[in-house]
């Protein structure tokens, strides 16, 4: 008899909650996944040493760093996301996430000075890359790579693939924010739309997907409180300050969590009417863009199901 219960792991790792769901009992299968998911925060993070990321940035100014495949095309991808017109994706952001600390101990509104200063170091350009050597170079001193932005897309398509390596092609992996499913037409999910600001459990609606992954980037998720105003952690990397337009929340389904990744941050920067004409010429990149005036609205076609817990909440249809 198949079973159809379903099974869930949780675990705290990138400083978020991790939830493993499948479809048979397997505590070593997530107990692996967990591992898995450990040695590339390990490559990564920027919040503690030794790492090969932190190694790149302790170079700054100083020479270039060989590091792994994993990292070399991971930082690859984050550059020529950086490189593209208007975008506000900027995988040099290092310096001034480091001095807003938001989402962390000690966070304020730093002095403006202190964000010129800082805004100096972000040129995704001086990243420079060596293909052949597979090496990075930060080439002005002070500069930080940040992959806080991109990293757990990747993460979560290792995941999948290594499901799919041992034999399991049903399952959920949520890193916190990214989400990426492994389904087959008898198993889809329903995935929840968190209501910004609202209770934990709280959900503007509910989508059905099947083999994508679904990521979301909120200003509701780390922020603080200054001088009446909140501070969110998507910085603009034209002011250096947290980004100002009428979003709460953007969600991108993809195939790829990575792609998701990308333009959820790269929809933040361009708001809702650049972002859907930036969506009309990617036809596999979906989004739901969720407004400060509480208004829905889906680039696509997909079913959206709409909680009623609050009704102030609008679904747009600007797809006809
Ligand atoms: P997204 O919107 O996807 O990304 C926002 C994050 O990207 C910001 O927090 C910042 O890090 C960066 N960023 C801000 N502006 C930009 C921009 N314009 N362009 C590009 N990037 C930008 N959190 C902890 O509290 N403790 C930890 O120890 C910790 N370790 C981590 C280790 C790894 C490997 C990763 C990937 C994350 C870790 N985090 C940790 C979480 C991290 O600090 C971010 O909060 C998180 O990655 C944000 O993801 P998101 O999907 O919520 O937001
Ligand atoms: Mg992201």
């Amino acid at each position: 008899m198949p079973d159809n219960r379903l099974y869930s792991y949780a675990a705290v790792l990138m400083g978020s909650p991790i939830q493993l769901k499948l479809f048979s009992s397997d505590e070593a299968l997530a107990s692996r996944v967990f591992n898995l998911i450990k040695k590339y925060e390990d490559l990564f993070t920027v919040n503690r040493t030794p790492s090969q990321v932190m190694a790149i940035n302790h170079a700054a100014g100083l020479h270039p760093v060989v590091v792994s495949r994993p990292v070399y095309e991971l930082i690859k991808c984050a550059k020529a996301a950086s490189m593209l017109p208007e975008s506000a994706f900027n995988l040099a952001i290092g310096p001034l996430v480091k001095l807003w600390r938001i989402g962390f101990k000690g966070d304020s509104v730093p002095l403006a000075e202190e964000i010129a200063a800082r805004l100096r170091l972000t040129r995704a350009q001086d990243v420079v890359l060596d293909d052949a050597a597979s090496s990075v170079y930060l080439t002005q001193p002070g500069m930080e790579i940040d992959l806080g932005a991109i990293a757990k897309g990747y993460i979560a398509d290792r995941v999948r693939d290594y499901l799919q390596q041992q034999g399991t092609f049903t399952g959920l992996i949520n890193l916190g924010g990214n989400v990426q499913t492994l389904a087959t037409p008898q198993k889809t999910w329903s995935i929840g739309l968190k209501k910004p600001f609202g209770a934990a459990d709280e959900l503007v609606g509910t989508i059905d997907v099947a083999n994508k992954s679904v990521v979301t980037s909120g200003i509701y998720e780390r922020w603080f409180e200054q001088d009446g105003k909140r501070w969110h952690h998507i910085l603009d990397p034209r002011t250096g300050y947290p980004l100002e337009n009428e979003l709460e929340s953007v969600t991108v389904i993809s195939a790829d969590s990575l792609d998701g990744d990308i333009w959820t941050t790269l929809l933040f920067g361009l708001g809702v009417g650049k972002g859907m004409r930036a969506l009309r010429e990617h036809e596999d990149i979906e989004a739901i863009f969720i407004t400060k005036n509480r208004d829905i609205i889906l680039s696509s076609q997909r079913q959206f199901r709409y909680t009623h817990s609050d009704d102030r909440y609008r679904l747009i249809d600007c797809t006809v």
